[in-house]
C-alpha cells in the first residue's frame, strides 16, 4: 500500500503518527516531481483506511503498488464454500474424512463419521500425490461421484485435490471447495486453470515455501477468476522426522493478523501420527485458525494411504469436542 502526502508536508512529518497505529514505512520521493508518498511494508498492522486518511498531512491512499492486490482486496472477508463461510469472524469449521477415497462404502461411513462429530465439510482424495509411481495413487475420477452421494447422504460439502489441468472441470462439477497440494502451490499454469474454474479454493502451503511464494500463488488463484483462496498450512519440512512435518504456527497467525486471510490448519499431515492431532488443532485453533481439515477413517488400520495419522471415528468426535470448548469454561 501507498500513501501519498498533501503536497508541501514531508514524509518525517507523519511518519511518527503511522509508526504510531503499527504501520512501518519507507519514505519514496515523487519521481514526477508531486507529493511526497510512503509505502506501507506488509509486516505492518492492518489498520482502517479511515484511521490512515485522519492523520493530518495524508492526502490518499492506493493499493496500485501492492504485490498482491487480490490478496489484499480479500482480506477480513469470509470464503464461502456452499452455504458454510469460513473466516470472516465465523466460528472455526471442521472438515474431515480419509486421506484417500478407497471405496462407495469406506467414503459413506467417512461421511457419517464426519457429519456426527459436527464437521461441515468432507475431505477425501481420488487423485494421490505419492512419492512413489508404485505407491497407491487414488481411485481416479470415479471416486468423485462416491464423494459427493456420500457428502449429501449427510449434508456435507466436498474439498478435494485436483493434479492435473485436464481434471479441472470434472473436479469442479463435484466438489464445492478445490484443494491445491503442498505440492502443486506453484504450479502456476494448474492455478490458472482452477481459478478460472469458479470454485473457491484451499491452497495448501508448499513444504518449502516462504508466506511471500504463498500468497502470490493465491494471487494468480484470485487473478484468473477465483472467487475465495483460503490459505492451508500442512507443516512445512523440518529437520526430526519424528514429527512428519512442522506445523508452522507462527504464518498461521501472520496470514490472520498481518495479511487478514481466511487461513486452516491441517495437523494431519503436520504431525504424520495420531496422537498428536488434538495438542496441534487446539493450538492452531488458539493461534487463530478459522478451520481444521483432518483425516479420520472409519477403519484406519485398513487405509491404503495414510493410516497412521488417521483419527478412529469416535477419536474425530472427541477432538471436535476438545477444541470447540475453550478451557475458560472447563473451570
Ligand atoms: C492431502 O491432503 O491428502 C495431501 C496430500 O496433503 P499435502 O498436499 O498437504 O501433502
Ligand atoms: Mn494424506
Amino acid at each position: 500500500m501507498w500513501i501519498t502526502l498533501k503536497p508541501g508536508v514531508a514524509a518525517v512529518e507523519v511518519r511518527g503518527a503511522l509508526q504510531a497505529l503499527g504501520l512501518w514505512t519507507e519514505p519514496l520521493q515523487s519521481q514526477l516531481g508531486g507529493a511526497d508518498g510512503l509505502w506501507v511494508q506488509p509486516q505492518s498492522r492492518r489498520v482502517s483506511p479511515e484511521e490512515i486518511l485522519a492523520i493530518p498531512g495524508v492526502q490518499d491512499l492506493s493499493r496500485a503498488g501492492a504485490a498482491w492486490p487480490r490478496v489484499e482486496a480479500q482480506a477480513g472477508r469470509a470464503v464461502q464454500v456452499g452455504p458454510v463461510s469460513v473466516g470472516g469472524g465465523a466460528a472455526p469449521v471442521l472438515m474431515a474424512g480419509p486421506c484417500s477415497v478407497e471405496s462407495p462404502a469406506q467414503i459413506l461411513a467417512a461421511a457419517e463419521v464426519a457429519a456426527r462429530a459436527g464437521a461441515q465439510i468432507l475431505r477425501g482424495g481420488v487423485f494421490k500425490p505419492r512419492s512413489s509411481p508404485y505407491a497407491f495413487r487414488g481411485v481416479g475420477a470415479e471416486g468423485l461421484s462416491w464423494m459427493r452421494e456420500a457428502a449429501d447422504a449427510f449434508g456435507l460439502q466436498v474439498v478435494t485435490e485436483v493434479m492435473r489441468e485436464g481434471d479441472v472441470a470434472r473436479v469442479a462439477e463435484f466438489a464445492e471447495l478445490i484443494q491445491i497440494g503442498s505440492r502443486n502451490m506453484q504450479n502456476f499454469g494448474l492455478l490458472e486453470a482452477v481459478g478460472a474454474a469458479g470454485r473457491p479454493v484451499l491452497l495448501k502451503r508448499g513444504m518449502a515455501a516462504y508466506v511471500e511464494d504463498w500468497l502470490l500463488a493465491g494471487e494468480y488463484l484470485l487473478a484468473a477468476g477465483c472467487p475465495g483462496v483460503m490459505y492451508c498450512e500442512r507443516g512445512v519440512r523440518g529437520f526430526d522426522p519424528q514429527t512428519r512435518n512442522l506445523l508452522d504456527l507462527g504464518a498461521v497467525a501472520l496470514l490472520k493478523e498481518v495479511y487478514g486471510q481466511v487461513v486452516v490448519v491441517d495437523p494431519s499431515h503436520s504431525a504424520g501420527r495420531r496422537d498428536l492431532i488434538g495438542p496441534l488443532s487446539r493450538a492452531a485453533v488458539a493461534a487463530g485458525a478459522d478451520g481444521l481439515i483432518v483425516e479420520s477413517h472409519p477403519d484406519p488400520a485398513q487405509a491404503r494411504s495414510d493410516g497412521p495419522q488417521a483419527l478412529w471415528p469416535e477419536e474425530l468426535g472427541a477432538l471436535a469436542r476438545s477444541v470447540g470448548r475453550w478451557p475458560r469454561e472447563e473451570r
